[in-house]
């Protein structure tokens, strides 16, 4: 599965703490993020990230143009709900793509930890039908 991982500034210890702990399940994918999510969960984990811009810098709508594609299959965000983000337009966007394209999408660790659970499972192998692929 290729997976999408994004957390807001105040999100990101949070990032670091659950790649870390599900880093077993993790490996088996590819993962993607945006840039500085992405540099925090490698130099953490040492787990390989697909690192696009920063998302005030366009980050979160290089994920969207993926999600279009069908190219991203899960999305975990952990966003802050508290801050106000200057590219709260793209997030919206993000969030708006995936639910056109019926992609699994985590807000917070308490459904991460759920999807993660599921992924491990293999509840998502409809992934793989819906874009036609074994992987
Ligand atoms: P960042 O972007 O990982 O580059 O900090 C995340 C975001 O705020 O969308």
């Amino acid at each position: 599965m290729n997976i999408a991982l994004i957390a807001h500034d105040k999100k990101k210890q949070d990032m670091i703490v659950f790649t870390s702990a599900y880093q077993h399940i993790l490996h088996h994918h590819h993962l993607y993020a945006t840039g500085t999510t992405g540099k925090l969960i490698s130099e953490a984990t040492g787990l390989p990230v697909h690192r696009f811009q920063s998302g005030p810098y366009g980050g979160d709508q290089q994920i969207g143009a993926l999600v279009a594609t069908k190219e991203i299959d899960m999305i975990i965000f952990f966003r802050d709900p508290l801050t106000a983000q200057p590219h709260e337009p793209d997030v919206s966007a993000l969030m708006r793509l995936s639910d056109v394209h019926q992609i699994p999408l985590a807000t917070n660790m308490a459904s991460g930890e759920i999807m993660m659970h599921g992924l491990a499972r293999g509840d998502f192998e409809w992934r793989n039908i819906v874009k036609g692929k074994k992987d």
